[in-house]
């Protein structure tokens, strides 16, 4: 391969390019596929890793259609590879280390080494398993970072959001010289596409608890206040915060993100890995006691009935646009059904009780409850 360098017109004499990963050649890339795909091949030649049984007919949320023993077919899980970043998983131990051998075999045949400076070793609900390339110890980890996204061992999301959160107020501030504090520029603009997507990156797959959604939320519009210049102390109410922005909260836009790519997934191939996934469950494994864990399904539940889309949304899902347009009107009623209860739960605490059997000894002041009376007694004792 060679190459030259471009400079305002002026082109160099073509120099060969011996190392390196050759970039901007177009050959490169599919060269790098096929290899890759050979190498998997010798790697593995075992059916280990994680078995999905699925089954794409009979609607996502009906479970007993995973009953069907002969309708069902089983995937295996086993490389999660994005071009040179790759992720082998297992249910065992004692799999993954004969699943890293294999890899790393294959690896030395094709000429290739696996950096164990970069690699870690994660688990999740297990023990932090002992794995060894080359007889090198990997190091293991409680967060894995893969793809932007964080995992946790707990498997809960809560160090993912807390990590898009400090980016997301990172970015903020360091955009506060430069657009917040100036008057001239379309703020809320720069805030929605920098910020924001910054902390929402990668929430189309987030199974999220209604305390995640708020605290979302709490950040979202302590960015806005300070947008609009406006401190707890002005006793603005959120309402207006966001009329004045002309936004949404967020409770509607993580929703909307999440069934868009919940359409695209339904939209799919059915051969294609995200598909079977999402259509799945284990093959095999039992669920701890207690609660059952919220599902990426169960979430998306909640969020059709939420935005009031019908029981045939697969149907609505094949069309696009209409998908779209679905989504956006659930949205617009998700918001205004949660502008009316803000509005209806203000109105509610800012009328004055009637009669109570809490009343003020001194001023005669009916109180709601005998907390609140002990708190107005205390205005008078000053
Ligand atoms: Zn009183």
């Amino acid at each position: 391969m060679s190459a030259c360098v471009d400079f305002e017109g002026d082109v160099s004499q073509p120099f060969a390019v011996n190392c390196g990963v050759k970039q901007g050649c177009v050959l490169a890339p599919t060269l790098f596929g096929i290899l890759l795909s050979t190498l998997l091949w010798i790697a593995f030649p075992l059916p280990n890793g994680i078995a999905v049984s699925t089954r794409s007919d009979g609607g996502l949320f009906n479970i007993a259609r995973l009953r069907a023993k002969t309708k069902t077919i089983t995937v295996l899980l086993r490389e999660l590879m994005f071009a040179d970043d790759a992720a082998l998983c297992s249910h065992s131990e004692a799999e993954l280390q004969g699943m890293c051998d294999g890899f790393n075999n294959a690896c030395y045949k094709f000429g290739q080494t696996i950096s164990v400076k970069k690699t870690v070793a994660f688990s999740t609900n297990a023990p932090p398993p002992h794995i060894t390339i080359n007889e090198s110890t990997l190091n293991t980890v409680e967060d894995f970072r893969y793809l932007g996204s964080t995992a946790s061992f707990s498997g809960n999301l809560n160090r993912e959001v807390d990590t898009r959160i400090g980016q997301a107020a990172n970015l903020f501030g360091k955009l506060k010289s430069r657009a917040w504090d100036n008057k001239y520029l379309t703020k809320v603009r720069i805030y929605l596409s920098c910020v924001l997507s910054a902390l929402l990156y990668g929430s189309e797959a987030w199974a999220s608890h209604a305390h995640v959604e708020r605290k979302l939320n709490s950040f979202h519009l302590r960015c806005l206040r300070k947008i609009c210049g406006v401190t707890w102390s002005d006793k603005v109410p959120n309402l207006e915060i966001l009329r004045r922005c002309g936004t949404t909260s967020l409770y509607s836009i993580p929703k909307k993100r999440r069934l868009r790519w919940l359409g695209h997934v339904s939209r799919m191939d059915h051969s294609r890995l995200p598909h079977q996934v999402l259509y799945g469950q284990l093959a095999d494994g039992k669920r701890g006691r207690g609660r059952p864990k919220l599902r990426f399904v169960d979430v998306c539940k909640r969020d059709l009935k939420l935005f009031n889309i019908a029981a045939d949304w697969e149907h609505l899902a094949q069309d696009r646009s209409a998908w779209r347009h679905k989504i956006h009107q659930g949205a617009e009623k998700l918001e205004l059904d949660l502008e009316l209860n803000e509005f209806a739960r203000r109105q509610k605490r800012h009328t004055p009780c009637q009669t109570t059997a809490f009343i003020c000894a001194v001023c005669g002041k009916h109180c709601k409850s005998k907390a609140g009376l002990v708190a107005h007694g205390r205005a008078h004792r000053r």
